[in-house]
């Protein structure tokens, strides 16, 4: 589509929708799309599973003493707590404070205590094909090496080391041996670059950064230690006293002597023993950025007792999990936190034998992931709706050349999934049998707090539906009043939960004026939702993001769900745009299936394609969300962990110079974008 053209003969098309004053104050998001289809579970699913009806019923009769039960199950303290929840100094929750324990004796030494140290903790698959198996005996060991390497460059309980690497096994060891030292961990993704890793630094005046030479990514060997070199020679990271590498690519590295010391030489010849430092539940066990899709990143803090509690139930009941028999794999980065609570804490703690792996999924070839998914008969799969859009754009007939019959539970993450992905990711990845759990939650939540119960709740496409067990969810209006079923409004959590974060580092003020202050009472989420007739929970993206179009308030989900489901749009993002006439108008990016996308090339054929989407928006969801305009775009903006940034597609709509990109995934795309579209990049 030629974007001048697109630009140029749109403005009459919406006459039929004039400005109605009465109705721009309507507080609530309208309810657009209508999804019918359900999957209740199957007998057999149901008769196995790990959660069963009645921990709705446990949680709902005594919720802080069903919160303690799960500390005690499944966490091993090392003094018990006496106290389950302080909220006295509220917004600062404190669960289970007088107890003391250490996250990685749980995650770790305690299966090797229960005789299962020959159980694989890891199946380690680098991107060029090499392999690793890790047992928990194994990890158990490297772990306390590398955690008295800590220690003898000076690491101490309560300070902070940052983590800069790729996925290797050793990611997990350095998180995991911080946490054996009571040091917090901060994993900064890999793909950020030296400006973004010091301001981290910085931020937690880190002692130590543990990096590797570089990592595989896209069949190449791409470098890290360079932007480490790069960020500690800037003005702020002066607290670093230590860096220690990593050998994987053996890629030439710049060596400052006496602060760079290679894993090898001090890991490796470390102590295998070692004795955990046994810390309180509220000792902060890491600080993570959150990913920046609607702003400055924020530090989050989590602390330990509360936080490996909600993990390893999530992890339990929402993924089903039989540590004899199953296979996990979740594929996030450790830079995110799901790869905090669904890598390595939440699988760990349960003894979970799960895939690790360093790469892309179409290096080097587009069916990667299927293929790791037969070789290692993946039982448990976790991903984020934007890897499934990739691989719906990609084609089925890829994923139908493996074997994926040992799948039994999909999981979702990150993002609305259109109802036309989950319904693609059961079909073709979970060969219709497969239950799907669409996950909401947060960095600043810690674990999952919504999403249905695998074996007890029927799922329904496009929905994370209902909070779990022990967590208090809410949709509520402008006036904080729970909107009715049906309605729409903002996500609000209304009661404390273990694993919420604990604040912003070093800034408790940030951390109240975000989340508290909204509602007061109610930790708000800066997510717009929707309750559906039987009270089920939609997320309908960023409240940042809603439309204002002739006084309806629009979510960017639905209408980017309505052109999804259109066979000729793999992805799409929908932004509103400031306009005279309406307020707002709706402008939609949209990457076309591999087959289609020649069609956009010609005047002619672009024509086609915005008529097409623009009444294929108005069937199903009416002519107030059809977009004004409809731009073919080669990429969307993300996040490194797969989240659309809009507000910079808001930027490009608005004729604006494009603001903050550094948590881009690939700072190209934007200049792409631009190019496509005609405009100075
Ligand atoms: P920032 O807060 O810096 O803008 P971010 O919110 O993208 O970054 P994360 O904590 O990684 O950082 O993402 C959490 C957000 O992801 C949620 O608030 C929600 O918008 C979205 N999200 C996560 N899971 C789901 C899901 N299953 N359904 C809908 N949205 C989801
Ligand atoms: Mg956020």
């Amino acid at each position: 589509m030629r974007p001048g053209e697109a630009r140029g003969r749109t403005e009459r098309d919406d006459a039929e929708e004039p400005v109605t004053d009465t109705q721009s104050s309507s507080p609530s998001l309208e309810n657009l799309l209508h999804e019918t289809r359900t999957f209740p579970p199957s007998g057999e699913f149901a008769a196995q599973a790990n959660a069963q009806p009645s921990l709705y019923e446990d949680a709902a009769a005594d919720r802080l003493e069903f919160w303690a039960r799960q500390a005690r199950d499944l966490v091993t303290w090392r003094t018990p707590f006496t106290e389950t929840l302080d909220w006295s100094g509220a917004p600062v929750a404190r669960w289970f404070a007088d107890g003391t324990l250490n996250a990685a004796y749980n995650a770790v030494d305690r299966h090797v205590e229960a005789g299962l140290g020959d159980r694989v903790a890891i199946h380690f698959e680098g991107e060029p094909g090499d392999t690793r198996t890790v047992t928990y005996a194994d990890m158990q060991r490297e772990v306390s090496r590398a955690a008295n390497a800590l220690a003898a460059l000076g690491v101490e309980s309560g300070d902070r080391v940052v983590i800069y690497m790729p996925m290797l096994v050793e990611s997990a060891v350095a998180m995991l041996a911080c946490a054996r030292i009571g040091a917090a961990h901060s994993v900064v993704f890999g793909g950020f670059s030296a400006d973004a890793l010091r301001s981290r630094i910085a931020d937690a005046e880190a002692k130590v950064v543990i990096t590797a030479d570089g990592g595989y990514r896209r069949g190449a060997p791409s470098p890290l230690k360079p932007a480490v070199d790069e960020a500690l020679r800037g003005e702020g990271a002066e607290s670093v006293e230590h860096v220690l590498v990593v050998r994987r690519t053996e890629q030439d590295v710049d060596w400052t002597e006496g602060r760079d010391v290679w894993w090898h030489d001090v890991v490796d010849t470390a102590d295998d023993v070692h004795e955990p430092t046994w810390v309180e539940a509220e000792h902060p066990l890491f600080i993570l950025y959150t990913s920046g899709t609607t702003g400055k990143p924020k530090g989050i803090l989590h602390t330990t007792g509360g936080y490996l509690t909600q993990a390893a139930y999530t992890h339990k009941n929402v993924f089903d999990l039989k540590p004899e028999s199953d296979v996990y794999w979740c594929s996030a980065d450790i830079g995110w936190v799901t790869g905090h609570t669904y890598i390595v804490y939440g699988p760990m703690l349960n003894g979970a034998t799960q895939v690790m792996y360093e790469g892309t999924p179409d290096t080097p070839h587009k069916g990667r992931w299927w293929e790791l998914v037969e070789k290692y008969k993946v039982s448990l799969f976790y991903t984020a709706p934007t890897a499934i859009r990739a691989c719906m754009k990609w084609g089925e007939e890829i994923p139908a050349g493996f074997d994926l019959s040992s799948l039994r539970l999909l999981g979702s993450v990150g993002e609305p999934i259109n109802p036309e992905a989950w319904m693609w990711y059961r079909r073709v990845i979970g060969g219709d049998t497969t239950p799907i759990v669409d996950t909401w939650w947060q960095t600043e939540t810690g674990a999952i707090m919504i999403s249905p119960l695998p074996g007890v709740t029927a799922t329904k496409p496009g929905s994370a539906q209902v909070p779990l067990p022990g967590i208090s969810a809410d949709v509520v209006d402008d006036e904080a009043k729970p909107v009715p079923d049906g309605g729409g409004g903002y996500l609000v959590l209304s009661e404390p939960w273990p694993s919420m974060l604990r604040g912003i580092w070093g800034d408790l003020q940030r951390f109240k004026d975000t989340y508290w202050s909204r509602f007061p009472g109610l930790y708000f989420a800066g997510d717009g939702a929707k309750k559906d007739e039987d009270g089920d929970i939609w997320l309908l993206g960023r409240v940042d993001d809603v439309m204002n179009v002739s006084g309806h308030r629009l979510s960017t989900t639905e209408i980017e769900s309505a052109l999804v489901s259109n066979d000729l749009v793999a992805e799409a993002a929908v932004v509103g745009a400031s306009d005279e006439m309406s307020g707002q108008a709706v402008v939609a990016f949209v990457i076309l299936r591999g087959e289609h996308a020649d069609e956009a090339s010609t005047d002619e054929g672009s024509a086609r394609i915005e008529k097409t989407l623009r009444d294929h928006v108005a069937k199903e969801i009416g002519p107030i969300a059809k977009p004004r305009r409809i731009l073919v775009v080669p990429e969307l903006p993300k996040t490194r962990s797969g989240k659309i940034m809009r507000r910079l597609l808001r930027d490009v709509a608005e004729n604006r110079e494009v603001g903050d990109a550094t948590t881009l995934a690939d700072s190209s795309v934007m200049n792409l974008i631009q190019a496509g579209l005609g405009k100075p990049s």
